[in-house]
């Protein structure tokens, strides 16, 4: 059996009551096999990326415990999504759910169908916000403090939700 890692997950929801999907998401994250929920961030608001003809993000990140592998934690997030009915169409189009895994220890990963870190954190706000939230102190795989990319960061679409 493998070791307890931390893994962080961003949420994302723009389609049939999303902070209620985000809501019920963060819960069930805590309820995957050999997983725990560490932290969950507040809930944020933002404009949606890629086509704009579609309604705003409940966006959140939640930090794990897992024993699961990468791969391993990667289908099971494909499997939530499922549960909330996501639909794949258009690239970055509305979705009921979106579950992508941010950070998994601190491992750099390339695989065909894993890349972690995940490839947007870097630059999207509504990633680095609410990661910056549930660890200020976080820093990537090749050195890159989570603050120093949110204070660089060029966005400045998001609204945090009470
Ligand atoms: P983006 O990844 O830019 O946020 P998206 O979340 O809308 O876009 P999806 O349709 O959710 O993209 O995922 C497309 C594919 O991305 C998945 O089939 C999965 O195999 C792959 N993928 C690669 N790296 C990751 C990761 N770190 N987390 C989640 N999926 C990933
Ligand atoms: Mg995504
Ligand atoms: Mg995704």
């Amino acid at each position: 059996m493998s070791a307890w890692v931390t893994a962080y997950i961003g949420l994302g929801s723009n389609l049939k009551s999303p902070i209620e999907q985000v809501k019920t998401a963060l819960q069930a994250l805590g309820k995957l096999p050999q997983t725990r929920l560490l932290r969950q961030s507040s809930l944020y608001q933002s404009a949606p990326m890629g086509p704009a003809n579609q309604a705003d993000y409940i966006n959140a990140v939640a930090a794990l415990e897992t024993r699961l592998t990468a791969d391993e934690l990667l289908s099971a997030l494909q499997g939530l999504e499922l549960l909330h009915q996501r639909v794949r169409q258009a690239r970055w189009g509305p979705r009921t759910l979106d579950l992508d895994l941010l950070l998994y220890a601190d491992q750099s990963i390339n695989s065909e169908h894993l890349v972690v870190p995940h490839p947007g954190l870097g630059e999207r706000l509504f990633v680095l916000q609410p990661l910056f939230e549930i660890a200020p102190a976080l820093v990537l795989p090749g050195n890159r403090a989570v603050a120093e990319l949110l204070s660089k960061c060029s966005e400045s679409n998001l609204q945090r939700l009470d």
